[in-house]
Formats: structure tokens, sequence, C-alpha cells
């Protein structure tokens, strides 16, 4: 028994997958697809994956915000948790990440679900508040360039409702946020994130050590 967050073996991971994981076919296909490519370290774990899909059920979210798309994993994790109605806006600047996105999400036939805005992600928020799309996604998911992350949390809280959820990927940067002696662009920027986001009074808050850390973010009423 453990009263803090169990270190988790490479023995107690497999077993946490072992008892926990459903993952469908198509998303263990583009997992292994994403394997392929020199970059798939960027692509979710399974187990996140399924616990977006949850969250997202949990919330009776309709309209997601994903920040960072990659090959797909995350939004169709979260696609297939949608109800017919519901939709995605995918923000992604790379061409080739989306076309082998797109293959799999046509498998799942979430496809209609999804729709691609292939611009930097800066360019595609600031078009939807334009647009007077304040307050109206139910749920975030911030995953792209690191440095960015306070102006996606930003322009993400404008966007969310009151009561809306905001999820901001690789919170715990491999642990490297912790290391003092560590001062690369990409920590800086995710500890600065970190210590602002606890001083911030427009969101309730908790960092879950899945994966590489998921902070959940609440808008408040
Ligand atoms: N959520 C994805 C998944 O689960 O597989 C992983 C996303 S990956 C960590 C980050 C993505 O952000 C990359 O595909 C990259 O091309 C994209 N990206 C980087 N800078 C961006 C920008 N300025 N605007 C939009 N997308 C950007
Ligand atoms: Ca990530």
């Amino acid at each position: 028994m453990s009263n803090q967050t169990l270190n988790l073996t490479p023995t107690v991971y497999d077993y946490l997958l072992k008892v926990s994981l459903r993952e469908s076919e198509v998303l263990a296909q583009l997992r292994r697809k994403t394997q392929e490519l020199s970059d798939s370290m960027m692509q979710i774990s399974p187990e996140q994956g399924q616990f977006m899909a949850l969250l997202v059920k949990l919330t009776r979210a309709e309209n997601i915000l994903e920040i960072g798309t990659y090959t797909g994993y995350s939004a169709l994790a979260m696609a297939t948790a949608l109800p017919d109605q519901g939709r995605i806006q995918c923000l992604e600047i790379n061409e080739d990440s989306i076309e082998i996105a797109r293959q799999y999400w046509q498998m799942a036939e979430v496809n209609p679900k999804i729709d691609v805005h292939l611009q930097p992600a800066i360019t595609t928020l600031d078009t939807f508040i334009d647009q007077g799309k304040q307050n109206t996604f139910d749920l975030a998911f911030i995953d792209a360039d690191k440095p960015n992350y306070p102006n996606y949390f930003e322009k993400a809280l404008t966007l969310v409702k009151p009561g809306g959820l905001i999820m901001v990927d690789n919170t715990l940067w491999g642990g490297q946020v912790a290391d003092e002696t560590v001062n690369d662009a990409d920590t800086q920027a995710i500890r600065a994130f970190n210590e602002r986001l606890l001083e911030d009074k427009r969101v309730d808050i908790s960092l879950l050590p899945i994966s590489d850390g998921l902070t959940l973010a609440l808008k408040r009423q």
C-alpha cells in the first residue's frame, strides 16, 4: 500500500495494461503504423487515449478542440467516444501526418466527426475567436509545440465554456521539469506554464501522473 503515487515499474505497467486496456483494432493499427515513424514518441499512450475517451463521455462533450493532432491517435480515441452529432476541430501544421490520420479515421468511420485545420494553430484559434466561438467548446486538448503552451492555454480558455475542461499534455516532460540542470526551451516553457497555472484562479486544476503528465484545468463558472 502507498499514499503516494506509485512509481510504475515495467511489471506494474504491464499489469495495468493487461487488466484495463481496451484498445480498438483501428487504434492498435494506427499505433503500429505510427511506430514506423522516427518521431512516434509524440503519440499519446494507449491508456491515456482510453482515459481521454472516458473524459469525453464523463463530460458529455460534443464540441472538442485539439491543438496538435500528429497521426490522429488522440483525435481517434476521443472521436470514438463522441455522440453522432459530436465534432472535433483538429489543429495541425503537418500535412503528411494528417494524411495518415485520415486513413485510420476513415477505417473507424469517425471522419465525419473530424474537421482538420492545416495551418499554425494560433491562426486557427484567432479565427475561431473572430468568428465568435468564445465559450462554445466543451473540451480542449493542448499537445502542440511547447513554447506556445501559454498562448494555446489563453485562447483555449476563451473558447471553452464555463465548466469546460482543458487537458494539457506532457506537463511532467519526462521528469525534466523537476531537474534544475535542464534548461532547454521546451523544458523551461512547460516549467513556467505549470508554475503560472498553479496561481491561475480562473481554473481548478489537477496534474495527473499518467503517461508524460496530463494537467486537467476546469474553467470556473
Ligand atoms: N496528440 C497527438 C497524438 O496523440 O498522437 C500528438 C501531437 S504531437 C505531440 C504535436 C503535433 O503538433 C505535431 O504533429 C506537430 O506537427 C504539431 N504542431 C507543432 N507546431 C504546431 C503549430 N504551430 N500549429 C499546429 N500544430 C503544430
Ligand atoms: Ca503529447
